[in-house]
């Protein structure tokens, strides 16, 4: 470009993996229109063009402006980003220290990132022209009837949209034929905004507080809508939802809007119902099910604040919410909040973020606070709530272990356990029968020389799937068929070993052969729509066991199930992931709060080889509150998360050797305040063919480990091992397994 052809550039964010922005020059021909910071613009990169977030514009550069290339078009459309909601995302980017130009892609809908531009227009309507020429409709009367009948339509019911037309046998030709004579005109149907105050509430609906609830709702309300995190830890049933509700009220009532993150699948048509039949808004979802069109369209009735209410997933944080008067986060202590690739970002922690952006309350929610919302909320940076007492006459269930080694077992069962399945299906109620294993079998090994299945490129043994004669590894997603001999003896007396869900299914229906079991895990859910089905008859009662991994233990609710079994939680009292036992507890106590809802005790059977367990003693008998403040002093003890902060860099390659010298390259240098362990190779050492190695940098102090982490990344281009290795860096990992 030269000078003259233009004296305005911009600073681009673009979706690569680089930690910078882009600076283009924007010709004359492309400012006819007032340039705004958050538009999107089309821009040339490498051979391509990709569609880029303008993040600043100036009159000048330092660059050597021959070597500037232009911005190629603007996006003319309404949907940029406002600047409250691009400094959010600039400051979720600082956090993570992620590339910029990645973390506006990840907000933006899908159809938004496309060069070619989606049809975002809002439903169009018709009325007549102005002035119309009488002439022209004297004309029709007398030549085209139909034109001159539809004419007339539209002239006694303005605004009527081009499908209410259609179903009443008018056709585009007709229309096309009246608007070239200039007689009607198309008008954008005037969106709904913020017109939802004077009747939000629906009174009918409104369930009388306890006392408890009521302490919550009016201390929420004191904080008087200016930024406030609230957690509150409140026994399942104990009518969290409630609350929110109420709490959402006044919000609604000053026309602002509501985001409500829950967990991936979380959210239940039950949920959904209860917001619906207390509020007359407008209330959009956005989740993993939606289409792309779906997820755009919320993204629009968002940012058009037609939407009051937005329910969604993690993700669902970017929404574009000019009038948010409030977030809540429901089961905050789960992990689906924490995107696992990528950018990896935890939304509960940027929802905090945003509410302090915009000055707005927050609640968390949870029966199991995650042990860093706990701390937060013990030493009083958070205010903190308690609901102890279950809505109802429902009682709490009660927690009993069954020792495994002293009893007879079959199928995995033991007679213990088997004669109180017997005795609650007699007596017409449920039974949920939870094991965290999917498929047959989680190997199949050869009974004389013992060898096993593995997955050649993790290292780990394959799972059978019986029902589709596979062998299916569940670390990469490779799949070969079930072998008939053994690879290393040449046997044929292959075992299935261990047991999943899919093996208990078939064993529970040879044991219980009256009675009907349904399984509810990934594999059995994986058709769209299927999960909702399958819940839909475990209501209607169908099935009277119900038989399924962690899936079944977020937040649906089973009103008949009064008998919980948990058949494998060994695993996690000894793991080497520091947060194991917590997740651990959590489950068992979602798990538990499942049972004895709606008046009729729950009973909840733990089977294990470890009874004596601290932990799970501590669990058992003084409950989760007790149980997370015991495991909060061992962690202060160790100075682990949250009583210090952990980022944890993942380094992989086709050889061993890459990896770990790459991360023993960044350990060269020295970090004030921080701690370094490894690189170590990570738990599973081998995944998908590559080499796995971990580096964790600790420190006491937030600021001092992101100082080192920006240090780190800046050695990283000179560090010569850096195009031999995939990396990337995560900032307060939750999960260390991988
Ligand atoms: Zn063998
Ligand atoms: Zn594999």
């Amino acid at each position: 470009m030269t000078q003259s052809e233009s004296s305005i550039f911009v600073q681009v964010a673009i979706p690569v993996p680089l930690r910078q922005l882009f600076t283009y020059a924007v010709p004359q021909a492309l400012l006819s229109s007032e340039l705004t910071i958050g538009e999107r613009v089309t821009v040339p990169f490498g051979p391509r063009q990709v569609i880029g977030i303008v993040l600043s514009i100036s009159e000048s550069t330092d660059l050597p402006t021959n070597k500037i290339k232009s911005v190629v078009s603007r996006v003319k459309d309404n949907f940029h980003f406002d600047a409250p909601l691009l400094q959010f995302l600039q400051r979720c980017a600082d956090y993570y220290h992620h590339p910029m130009g990645d973390v506006c892609q990840q907000a933006l809908p899908v159809l938004l990132r496309q060069l070619k531009q989606p049809d975002v227009s809002l439903p169009v309507s018709w009325v007549c022209s102005n002035q119309p020429d009488t002439a022209k409709i004297e004309a029709l009367k007398k030549k085209a009837s139909k034109q001159f009948a539809l004419f007339e339509l539209i002239a006694s019911h303005p605004s009527i949209t081009w499908a209410e037309l259609r179903t009443l046998g008018f056709t585009k030709t007709q229309l096309n034929a009246l608007e070239n004579k200039e007689l009607v005109e198309k008008k954008e149907r005037e969106p709904v905004i913020f017109k939802w105050r004077e009747s939000s509430l629906n009174e009918n609906n409104k369930l009388k507080l306890s006392v408890e609830q009521a302490v919550v709702v009016s201390a929420i309300e004191q904080t008087n809508k200016r930024f406030s995190c609230h957690l509150i830890d409140g026994i399942t049933g104990s009518g969290k939802t409630e609350v929110y509700l109420q709490a959402m009220e006044e919000i609604l009532a000053s026309n602002k809007q509501v985001l409500v993150l829950v967990p991936e699948i979380g959210l239940t048509p039950q949920t959904l119902n209860r917001f619906e039949q207390r509020f007359n808004v407008p209330i959009c979802l956005h989740h993993s099910g939606l289409n792309n069109n779906e997820r755009l369209q919320t993204w629009l009735e968002a940012q058009r604040g037609s939407a009051a209410i937005v329910i969604g997933t993690r993700s669902a944080i970017f929404t574009p919410l000019h009038q948010l008067g409030m977030i809540i986060i429901d089961e905050e202590h789960d992990g689906s909040f924490k995107q696992q690739d990528s950018f990896r970002y935890h939304g509960r922690d940027m929802a905090i973020l945003r509410a302090r952006q915009l000055d707005i309350p927050i609640i968390l929610g949870s029966a199991t606070p995650s042990l860093e919302s706990l701390q937060n909320a013990l030493s009083g940076k958070y205010h903190y709530h308690q609901l102890l007492n279950r809505a109802g006459q429902s009682t709490t269930s009660k927690i009993e272990l069954i020792n495994v080694a002293q009893h007879q077992m079959e199928f995995g069962l033991s007679d213990t356990l088997k004669s109180e399945i017997n005795k609650t299906v007699k007596r017409g109620e449920q039974v949920l029968i939870f094991l965290n294993r999917r498929g047959f079998a989680p190997a199949i090994n050869c009974q004389e020389c013992h060898w096993i299945a593995d997955c050649q490129r993790c290292n780990k043994p394959y799972t059978l799937h019986q029902n589709k004669q596979l062998l299916m590894c569940h670390h990469c997603g490779s799949q070969k068929r079930i072998p008939h001999q053994c690879d290393s003896c040449g046997s044929i007396r292959i075992k299935p070993l261990g047991q999943g869900t899919e093996q208990l299914e078939q064993r529970i229906d040879e044991l219980f052969p009256d009675y009907s079991c349904v399984r509810i895990d990934r594999d059995s859910t994986s058709r769209k729509g299927e999960l909702a089905k399958l819940l839909q008859e475990v209501t209607d009662k169908k099935h009277q066991i119900l038989l399924g991994t962690q899936m079944l233990a977020k937040g649906h609710h089973f009103p008949d199930v009064t008998l919980v079994a948990m058949l494998d939680i060994d695993g996690a009292l000894f793991s080497f992931d520091f947060r194991a036992a917590e997740h651990m507890a959590q489950l068992l106590v979602q798990v538990a709060g499942r049972a004895g809802r709606e008046s009729k005790p729950g009973k909840v059977l733990v089977q294990t080889s470890y009874p004596e367990h601290p932990l799970l003693q501590d669990l058992v008998n003084n409950g989760y509150k007790h149980f997370a403040e015991y495991a909060l002093t061992e962690r202060q003890q160790a100075y682990l998360p949250p009583f210090s902060f952990q980022a944890l860099f993942r380094a992989e390659a086709n050889y061993p050797s890459y990896p770990d010298k790459f991360l023993r390259e960044i350990c060269n240098h020295q970090y004030e305040g921080c701690e370094l362990a490894g690189p170590i190779p990570a738990a599973m050492e081998k995944r998908g063919g590559k080499y796995r190695f971990h580096l964790i940098v600790q420190s006491k102090s937030r600021k001092q480990l992101h100082q080192a982490i920006h240090r780190m990344l800046l050695h990283i281009p000179t560090n010569e091992w850096n195009t031999k290795v995939r990396w990337s860096v995560d900032v307060d990992p939750i999960d260390l397994s991988w």
